[in-house]
């Protein structure tokens, strides 16, 4: 699988309920830091592993496109939203190594928290056969004690990100991302109880969830009663 490779895609999976500042950041600097020529943002429709998200489907994807919309080289991916089955990142991929052919390094981007789970993630061997993982620190997240199955691979797979794009898929680099205590579980824990977001997500992002009323406190809603 050794090549020469100049193409590169991160890919960015998430279920962005809502999309915020930490997942923004976590790609943009994979992106630069990397010389990546895209980054694909990909909302996922039925979370595998998680409880259901708090917006539809059609608003997590309307939240990230309109996050995405200036920002040089990222794309916004609806395959998984479009599909109606579960969105396992081992068929986003295959998808995405069908389109882009052998010779293009995938990325698979995420924080350490997804990382510590990563061994329990269906197909996950098959995972690195198809891209790289690109793991975040994360603030309240650790690396993985060398015990466990993550910290064997990590000492398997471990790649300098200088070493990364000389192959297409299969290495490991964690980053030094700049630390944003940034949750969607906080923020909108924090929205319910009327905390603006301000600060933490897009401007237009904001815009969008007040001018839909998402992540109100619906117990707390007169209509409610
Ligand atoms: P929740 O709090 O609902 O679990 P989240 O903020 O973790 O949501 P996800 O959509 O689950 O957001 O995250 C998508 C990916 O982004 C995951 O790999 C996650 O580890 C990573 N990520 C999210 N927030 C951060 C952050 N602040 N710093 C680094 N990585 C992050």
């Amino acid at each position: 699988m050794a090549t020469s490779a100049v193409n590169a895609i991160g890919v960015l999976g998430g279920t962005f309920d809502p999309i915020h500042n930490g997942h923004l950041r976590l790609g943009w600097e994979a992106m630069t830091r990397l010389g990546l020529q895209q980054l694909r943002v990909i909302p996922c429709h039925l979370p595998p592993h998680r409880e259901s998200p708090n917006s539809s489907a059609q608003h997590r994807l309307a939240m990230a496109r309109l996050a995405c919309t200036d920002v040089p080289g990222f794309v916004v991916d609806d395959w998984e939203i479009s599909r109606d089955q579960p969105s396992y990142s081992v068929h986003t991929l295959s998808h995405l190594r069908q389109q882009v052919g052998t010779q293009v390094a995938l990325v698979f981007i995420l924080g350490m928290d997804a990382f510590n789970q990563f061994c329990s993630w269906h197909q996950w061997e098959r995972i690195l056969e198809l891209a790289h993982l690109w793991v975040a620190q994360r603030p309240g997240s650790q690396p993985p004690n060398f015990t466990t199955q993550e910290g064997k691979l990590l000492q398997k797979r471990q790649l300098h990100s200088t070493q990364l794009l000389n192959t297409t898929a299969g290495g490991i680099c964690l980053h030094d991302t700049t630390a944003l205590d940034i949750s969607a579980t906080n923020l909108r824990r924090q929205m319910a109880q009327g905390i603006s977001p301000r600060f933490l997500l897009p401007d237009a992002v904001r815009a969008y969830i007040e001018q839909h009323e998402l992540y109100r406190d619906r117990k707390a809603d007169p209509a409610n009663d």
